[in-house]
């Protein structure tokens, strides 16, 4: 490049504003004092478009500010001038290849003869980004080798020394095309980011003879430094950039570019797309079970299925915890995507093989379909939200599509949902009692805590609508915490007027799977001052089925402190009388609608029977349910022990179930 000898005589033919800045002091220099800092300027750039760069006296463009540079022999000359056209441009974020493209050739400014390639390690290749003459093939053949191999990547790990090709045997595929480029040495270098991350190397390449590199030390020190922050900033924008549209956990698209993408097909489509919302259906229970790393896995698993059975133009994203959405921009109708809808459902439900265990959940799903006229892919998206919750109240694991009725019945949801929130905070929730009683004696047996919800504006809402929804939003915990307290602390007081009540106390299977009921059972007593022996719990089947060895681990352990339990619903689920054996329980407890069918006939031998192996294994029989005389003298004559039902008494609050019950002449005789 040729100097500027003759400064005024050179700038006198520039059509730009008579002045300059000089580049290393950052001063602007008046017209008639160029001539003075010519003798160490090389070249000049339009301000703004460092790119372009002209050997004077190349003629910028009219009007530009230009900006001298000085000589590259000038010790730490450049340096400056390249740092802050480097932090310039990452402030202005220009893409990568731009900046390091910058940056080798900045660096070729600053130690003439010298050949600067910047490597960037992407996916455990080095990617190579030169400066001033990506023309030759040194470029491409370098390009794309992992580190660390023998013949990939000759500078590693001959860190920071000068390597002379012929004499390295990694460098042997090379020689051909590094000495057409003139090349005969070279130097590398690890490019660390602050936290200790290696994300590339800065390579330099010499002539055979060239000691360019000697007293360079702490510019090459700057130029990796320069380097190794361009990658990093590089890499932190890209997570920034996947953050703000990918679910993390599984890779596939995040609620807002779901939203995003969906804005883009409708806004192009001429037929609406339909989108699918899809539930795990179970997998809560996974994840409280088995824990998040399995949980985790399982969805990974999930996403994985669903993006390997979709076509390349559908979009799948993940919009919740277990909820996916699917959008199919090429469904011909509502059959079709029904089709595919099923075929997706079928894909999740098959068995997955996580960490040991063999899962089995399943898929509900709800299909909507975005309205091209209104656009809106968010109303799109709740749509087939709500359609999905829908299918998941009438049958877990089922398919609907959407319709506008559907719209009323979940903002009710949502509000519903709202006020539970507030329940326990705002005292609404309070326990009924319902008496067991003895057959053999007529006599008060126990009772059933039973939860209610008095909503000040709604009214009683049933346990049936708020106990499985207080589920599924994770508030049986506190509601289940509540209540055990409340209960042990209501059979404390009748306990201490003379009445020792045993009183059964529900317990979710979301609170025995989460380990911490032991404690909570053992504090509960503490601090009511409950004898542990007139608490019961009572389990379903479902709390315990996933886990067996677990559950009864944690069954055994509060039995120790003196707690019994029952066996709830008896009869409603998979009612196995195989492993009721192995299960620490006291009390089985048969579920009423086993009753009502018990009324048409043939279940009576069952019942029969059901009871006879439970008296074996040394557990009482307490039929649930009971309403009229009939059922009465029925499970009477087959052996029961007790009875829980309207027919002898109704859940009531704690005051009227004293006066109704505990009375001194509340045995009453059955006989
Ligand atoms: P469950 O534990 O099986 O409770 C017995 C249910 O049967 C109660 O319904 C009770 O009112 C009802 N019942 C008793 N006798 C009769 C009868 O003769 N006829 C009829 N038709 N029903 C009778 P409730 O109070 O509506 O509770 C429903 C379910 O809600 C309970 O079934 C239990 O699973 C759950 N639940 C209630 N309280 C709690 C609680 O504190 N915690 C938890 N986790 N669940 C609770
Ligand atoms: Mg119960
Ligand atoms: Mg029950």
């Amino acid at each position: 490049m040729a100097a500027l000898n003759n400064g005024s005589s050179e700038f006198d033919r520039f059509p730009f504003p008579a002045w300059v800045e000089d580049a290393r002091t950052g001063e602007v220099v008046a017209r008639n004092q160029c001539a003075k800092a010519a003798g160490r300027l090389t070249h000049c750039a339009v301000k703004g478009s460092r790119l372009r760069r002209f050997p004077l006296p190349a003629i910028p463009a009219p009007g530009a500010l230009v900006v001298m540079e000085p000589y590259p022999g000038d010790p730490g000359c450049g340096m400056e001038e390249l740092r802050n056209r480097i932090h310039e441009a990452l402030a202005r974020h220009e893409p990568l290849h731009t900046v390091l493209h910058q940056l080798a050739q900045g660096s070729e400014d600053a130690l003439p003869g010298v050949r600067v390639l910047v490597f960037q390690l992407v996916d455990g290749v080095l990617r190579a980004h030169s400066g001033a003459h990506p023309g030759d093939g040194l470029v491409a053949a370098l390009d794309g080798l992992a580190p660390g191999g023998p013949a990939a990547a000759p500078w590693w790990p001959l860190r920071g020394e000068i390597v002379r090709l012929g004499q390295s045997g990694g460098w042997a595929p090379f020689l051909l095309v590094a000495h057409a480029a003139g090349i005969g040495q070279c130097w590398s270098d690890l490019l660390v980011t602050a936290a200790g991350e290696v994300v590339g190397t800065l390579t330099l390449f010499l002539p055979a003879d060239a000691s360019a590199l000697e007293g360079r030390c702490r510019k090459l020190e700057e130029l990796k430094h320069l380097a190794a922050l361009a990658l990093e900033q590089h890499h932190l924008l890209e997570e920034l950039y996947f953050l703000a549209q990918r679910d993390t956990l599984t890779g596939v698209w995040n609620r807002t570019q779901a939203c995003r993408l969906l804005g883009q097909v409708l806004a192009g489509a001429s037929i609406p797309p339909a989108v699918v919302c899809l539930e795990l259906t179970g997998f809560h229970r996974v994840h409280a079970i088995l824990g998040s790393g399995i949980g985790d896995e399982l969805l990974r698993e999930a996403a994985n299925r669903l993006r390997s059975s979709l076509n390349p133009a559908d979009h799948l994203a993940r919009i919740g915890a277990d909820d996916f959405v699917v959008i199919l921009p090429d469904v011909a109708g509502e059959a079709e995507a029904v089709q595919v809808a099923a075929h997706l459902q079928a894909r999740l439900s098959a068995l997955y093989e996580i960490g040991g265990h063999s899962i089995q959940i399943s898929a509900t799903a709800g299909i909507s379909f975005g309205d091209l006229l209104e656009g809106q892919p968010d109303l799109a998206l709740r749509q087939a939200r709500m359609a999905m919750e829908s299918a998941q109240q009438s049958a877990p694991g089922s398919l609907e599509c959407f319709n506008p009725a559907m719209q009323s019945k979940s903002r009710e949801r949502m509000i519903l949902e709202d006020l539970l929130r507030n329940a326990l905070p705002h005292g609404e929730l309070f326990l009924h009692y319902q008496p067991q009683f003895c057959l053999r004696t007529g006599a008060l047996a126990g009772c059933e805590a039973l939860m209610r919800w008095r909503q000040p504006h709604v009214g009683l809402v049933s346990p049936a609508t708020f106990i499985p929804l207080a589920e599924e939003i994770g508030l049986i915990l506190p509601f289940g915490e509540w209540g055990l307290e409340e209960a042990c602390r209501q059979s404390r007081l009748w306990f201490h007027s003379g009445h020792a009540i045993r009183i059964g106390v529900n317990v979710s299977p979301y609170q025995f799977q989460t380990g911490d009921l032991v404690r909570q059972v053992e504090a509960t007593l503490a601090s009511t001052g409950l004898p542990p022996d007139l608490l019961e719990l009572e389990i379903t089947e479902s709390a315990i089925l996933n886990d067996l060895d677990a559950a009864i681990a944690q069954m055994c352990e509060i039995q120790r402190l003196g707690v019994t339990f029952a066996l709830d619903d008896f009869g409603t689920g998979q009612s196995s009388l195989a492993w009721l054996r192995d299960l620490p329980v006291q009390r089985l407890k048969i579920d009423r609608r086993f009753l009502q069918e018990m009324d048409s006939g043939p279940r009576t031998p069952i019942l029969h029977s059901i009871i006879s192996l439970a008296h074996e294994l040394h557990l009482t029989v307490i039929i649930e349910g009971i309403e009229t005389e009939d059922q009465f003298q029925h499970v009477q004559a087959l052996g029961c022990d007790e009875v829980q039902g309207f027919l002898r008494g109704k859940p009531t609050d704690a005051e009227r179930f004293a006066n109704l019950y505990l009375a001194p002449a509340a045995v009453i005789n059955y006989s």
